[in-house]
């Protein structure tokens, strides 16, 4: 027995599943998580001591890789200062003029401690400004568990949601409609029937919670000019592509405005830290100047601002979203040039440090599209490359993200593994 299987034996007496978030427990992929003992630079190092070339990154936010030298003293500065006090301190408002200046379409911004929360108090937000109930949302995309957003597409474009998780009461999931992602038709339909009633449309603007899916033009314009035209309040959940994509986030990369962004995963610098912001006027109608109420002991707590403002600061740095770029090509190119060679139908693809692997011929755009590639193969291929000492998400569904930590060595290691696990397939 592996340590890792000792630990999962004692973890799931005492937790429910062994894990803490389902999709660790690898019930998608099959055999047993990974215990991780300790991370460093690109590597993660299993409790029994393996060594593993890690593309998940903590499923995103470790974008200077793991124990990188300057956030572990930001982050042991702050601690030796007090770990929380309830209570205002400069470095939050060092932060949020960071995020402000940062993120154009950001004009004033609050910080809470996951992405969940953000993104749950960006749509009461949006309700209390609008004075509606219903949200749109796009099936495939995921935005924490919040009630509201656990919610899948009925049959039929126009049909209420159905809660994707027990729990969820069926009159919370109606208010959800759920439409597919990149069919700006479907909006325009649905803003035609309900317009007037909807409060806010949700929104990954590049997702990566189906693997990862571009968005075509033609719906960020759509989302853009319709939610303007009918008075509801779009909402780009950037938790994961902000910072990630580039400096600006996706919507700074395909120059579109939204009216709230949700932030998190880079902006907490791998402690809990996230944030909602926008347009001035909508922000306002906050607690303790306006009647949304949201609140949070932990929020702007001052650990998880220092780690977020020593990252925030180091990918400033010139070239650096550049170089990131260029490592995720070499990566998705590398794999396809591969699997191309062995006949293997296979693509990949990447934005700033986000990439994609899909088993099937081309890249998908829809929903549809992903869940019809192979999963099987999918499942063969983690386990092949997890033995090869290469860390990619358990799941034929999630984004990789590639790190400042990644070598040019890195990456020619990780395309040798996946060579020789395609010359035996
Ligand atoms: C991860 C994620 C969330 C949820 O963030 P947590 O910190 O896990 O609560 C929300 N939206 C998107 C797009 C995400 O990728």
């Amino acid at each position: 027995m592996t340590r890792s299987e000792e630990l999962f034996a004692r973890a799931q007496r005492v937790i429910p599943g062994g894990v803490n978030s389902p999709v660790r427990a690898f019930k998608a992929v099959g055999g047993t998580p990974l215990f991780i003992a300790r991370a460093e630079g690109a590597r993660v190092w299993d409790a029994d001591g393996k060594a593993y070339i890690d593309y998940v990154g903590s499923w995103g936010p470790m974008i200077l890789g793991h124990a990188f030298g300057p956030i572990v003293e930001a982050v042991r500065e702050a601690a030796l200062r007090g770990t929380s006090y309830g209570a205002p301190c400069a470095a939050e408002v060092e932060l949020a003029e960071r995020v402000v200046a940062l993120v154009p379409s950001i004009e004033k911004v609050r910080f809470v401690s996951s992405g969940t929360e953000a993104t749950m108090s960006a749509l009461r937000l949006a309700r209390g400004f609008t004075s509606r109930s219903k949200i749109l949302k796009f099936e495939g995309c995921y935005h924490g568990h919040s009630d509201g957003l656990l919610v899948k597409a009925g049959s039929g474009a126009l049909t209420f949601g159905q809660p994707s998780s027990s729990g969820v009461p069926a009159e919370i999931a109606a208010l959800t409609t759920v439409l597919d992602y990149n069919d700006p038709a479907g909006l325009e339909k649905t803003f035609a029937e309900i317009g007037n009633e909807i409060a806010a449309v949700i929104v990954e603007p590049v997702a990566g919670n189906m693997n990862l899916i571009l968005p075509k033009r033609e719906f960020l314009d759509a989302m853009r000019n319709l939610c303007t035209k009918h008075g509801a309040v779009l909402i780009l959940d950037e938790v994961m592509s902000g910072f990630r994509v580039g400096l600006q986030g996706a919507h700074g990369h395909y120059g579109i405005k939204p009216d709230l962004v949700t932030l998190g995963k880079v902006m907490g610098g791998g402690l809990p830290a996230a944030a909602f912001g926008g347009r001035r006027d909508i922000m306002q109608c906050l607690a303790p100047l306006g009647a949304v109420y949201q609140a949070g002991t932990l929020s702007g707590n001052p650990v998880a601002v220092a780690a977020g403002l020593a990252t925030l600061k180091l990918v400033q740095a010139p070239g650096f979203y550049e170089r990131l770029t260029r490592t995720a090509k070499q990566m998705t190119e590398g794999l396809a040039a591969s699997a191309a060679k062995h006949d293997i139908p296979f693509s990949a693809q990447s934005i700033g440090s986000m990439f994609g692997l899909y088993f099937s011929g081309k890249a998908p755009t829809s929903y549809a599209e992903v869940m019809a590639s192979d999963k099987a193969a999918f499942n063969r291929f983690f386990h092949a490359m997890l033995d090869e000492g290469v860390y990619l998400a358990p799941s034929a569904f999630e984004a990789g993200f590639v790190s400042a930590a990644h070598t040019d060595a890195d990456i020619a290691q990780t395309i040798a593994a996946a060579d020789k696990i395609f010359a035996a397939w």
